[in-house]
């Protein structure tokens, strides 16, 4: 079997079906949308790029055109102007924050250790950063919320870094959020401590969920999903799961290869 991923494991635990489609199918959108926050996780993924050059010791020009020209040639054609621009602005003041308030020997990770693909026999993670102290380093980028205490627990009990702080039997993690929303900073959350105990018990968690997942096989129907996570409701805006037409189960060929692409595991 393929080893799993933070991102599979999450998937599957937000929405079964999703998780059939996309990684036992291997079908994924042909088109990046909107409706699905694909421009936030493009960000997410160009911002954790720019912190790996970052700890790499790439200057800061150097680094912030590669930053803005990913993101520049990745949303073209597809976001729409008013979230595209909201976006740059924050990449734009987000950038040369990293450079004042943060310096690549400041501990957080080696730069051999930027970027960290680990895995064991059943699991794989790329971790954003390991340091010499075996502290896992993990960046996001997250829409402000008065509730910064609420989403550090919230990233802190993921999956994500459960899975990272067993495969890399760390002692710790450390989490820093750069808020996309003004007034547009970064926050370093202090070092969490993670003890045997606790790496034993999610590691249990981990291999029960993939027990649960080996178990169900090939068939979708074995895959239900909660019709809530099909539609999802936030601020201003209303979206469909885009596995949907999928589900429907009466879509054609033609359609279904126009709508989804295989997909290329990383
Ligand atoms: S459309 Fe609904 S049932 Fe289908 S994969 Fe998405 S969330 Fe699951």
């Amino acid at each position: 079997m393929t080893k799993l991923s933070a991102s599979g494991l999450a998937t599957f635990l937000k929405s079964p079906k999703s998780y059939f489609w996309r990684y036992k199918a291997g079908l994924e959108p042909s088109q990046p949308q909107v409706a699905t926050f694909d421009h936030d996780k493009l960000l997410g993924v160009i911002w954790a790029q720019y912190t790996d050059r970052f700890y790499r010791g790439v200057g800061e020009a150097t680094n912030a055109k590669a930053a803005m020209d990913a993101w520049l040639n990745g949303s073209e054609g597809w976001v729409p102007e008013k979230a595209r621009v909201r976006l740059t602005t924050a990449l734009e003041n987000l950038m040369p924050q990293y450079y004042q308030h943060f310096s690549p020997e400041d501990g957080c990770r080696t730069a051999e250790q930027s970027e960290l693909w680990l895995e064991n026999d059943r699991f794989r993670g790329r971790l954003d950063g390991l340091s010499a102290e075996n502290v896992v380093h993990e960046v996001k980028t997250t829409s402000r919320s008065p509730q910064v205490a609420e989403q550090l627990w919230k990233i802190g009990h993921s999956i994500q870094v459960k899975l990272y702080c067993v495969l890399a039997d760390a002692d710790g993690y450390c989490l820093e959020i750069a808020f996309k929303d003004p007034p547009h900073a970064i926050l370093r959350a202090p070092i969490v401590r993670v003890t045997a105990e606790q790496k034993r018990g999610w590691s249990q968690e981990l291999h029960a969920l993939a027990d649960r997942i080996e178990s169900l096989g090939d068939d979708p129907n074995n895959y239900p999903c909660h019709s809530e996570g099909c539609c999802m409701t936030t601020k201003g805006m209303v979206s469909m799961c885009s596995y949907r037409d999928l589900c429907s189960g009466d879509i054609s060929d033609e359609i279904k290869d126009l709508l989804y692409k295989k997909r290329v595991p990383q």
